[in-house]
């Protein structure tokens, strides 16, 4: 274990830094990460990136893109940028497997390893934690942990801020999750006033869809949309072929899921995605009710109480049947 004495001593000298964050990461895991990078560069880190997988183009803009390695894309680099690292940061996940085979080479690493997280669980690897699960986002945890842990808040520049705003904002669902306190708004104000061009963010997050996507969203509602009004549930399953015809790519679906909540009386919406190794379902749910316990439970995942998502082995259609099969036993808090 690590001690903040150990860790701050630690920081005091440049070290060999590696960031990572979960697999198909979204804006909080890149928002967080290089937030966190432009904080660490600052003070003469040797800094790097390393994301399992890729992600939405939406992300690339954020500063400090170019910079970042793909795993799968530079499997030797990354494995010897983790092998010589002294200190490594895990940022929004909380267990190794949720960053595919990098979790072996991170878990042999005699790195000191660092978690700030906001997910429940979380599993036994890490040498110091900032964790906290009533955070609306890691983005959030990052800024804590640089503010008022390592007491540098005069180190919240433009590119940290404009990076953990990012995170904040997805996350939050645009700042409309029950945990997007007043203290989450202080937080975002701050930021605003380091550097970080809210409106110009929001744009370049949620008004830079290709025509393409918007066509998918599109048929998604109009022709995979089914309402459970019984449970309200709504699900909106997609197949392969959907994907080849609107040739979507990576992100592309992200956020259709809560079209599907936006209907009043809908408690619970899924969106289930046949990927091309297996079937993957994004579950969001209003107030108390817990989607996270479903993906735990029935779909090898987990998540968040309104936010979480799972997998499946079967088949899109006896996906699709399971799914709707457990919502009898939840019937009682899906139509309170
Ligand atoms: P999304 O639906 O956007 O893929 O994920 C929503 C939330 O659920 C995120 O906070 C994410 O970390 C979590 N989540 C998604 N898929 C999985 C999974 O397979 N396992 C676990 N443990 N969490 C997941
Ligand atoms: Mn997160």
């Amino acid at each position: 274990m690590l001690d903040l004495a150990s860790l701050t001593e630690l920081l005091d000298q440049p070290r060999k830094i590696v960031i990572t964050t979960h697999h198909k990461p979204d804006g909080d895991a890149m928002g967080s990460s290089l937030g966190l990078y432009h904080y660490l560069v600052q003070l003469g880190h040797h800094a790097k990136v390393i994301a399992p997988t890729d992600y939405p183009e939406f992300l690339a803009w954020l500063p400090g893109n170019e910079e970042v390695i793909i795993y799968t894309e530079n499997q030797q680099q990354s494995a010897q940028l983790i092998a010589d690292a002294e200190l490594i940061f895990c940022l929004d996940f909380n267990a190794l497997g949720r960053i595919n085979e990098m979790g072996e080479l991170v878990g042999q690493s005699s790195a000191y390893k660092v978690m700030i997280d906001h997910h429940l669980d979380p599993q036994d690897f890490d040498d110091y934690r900032h964790w906290d699960i009533h955070a609306c986002a890691t983005a959030q945890l990052v800024y804590d942990f640089i503010a008022n842990v390592l007491h540098k808040k005069e180190l919240v520049n433009k590119d940290v801020a404009t990076c953990l705003y990012t995170g904040i904002l997805t996350d939050s669902a645009s700042f409309r999750l029950p945990n997007t306190t007043s203290a989450v708004h202080r937080i975002v104000a701050d930021l605003i006033d380091a550097g970080a061009v809210n409106w110009r963010i929001h744009e370049l997050i949620y008004n830079s869809s290709s025509e393409n996507r918007l066509r998918f969203l599109g048929h998604c509602l109009a022709n995979r949309l089914e309402i459970l009004p019984e449970f309200n549930t709504a699900i909106i399953w997609v197949t392969k072929a959907d994907l080849d015809e609107y040739d979507s790519n990576t992100g592309d679906t992200e956020g259709i899921v809560n079209y599907a909540l936006s209907i009043a009386s809908i408690r619970l919406a899924a969106f289930i995605v046949d990927r091309k190794d297996k079937v993957k379902l994004s579950l969001r749910s209003k107030g108390e009710f817990p989607a996270n316990d479903i993906c735990k439970r029935y779909f090898e995942g987990g998540g968040h109480r309104n936010a979480a998502g799972g997998q499946s082995t079967l088949s899109l259609d006896e996906t699709i049947n399971k799914f709707k099969s457990i919502l009898p036993e939840y019937k009682k808090l899906l139509i309170q």
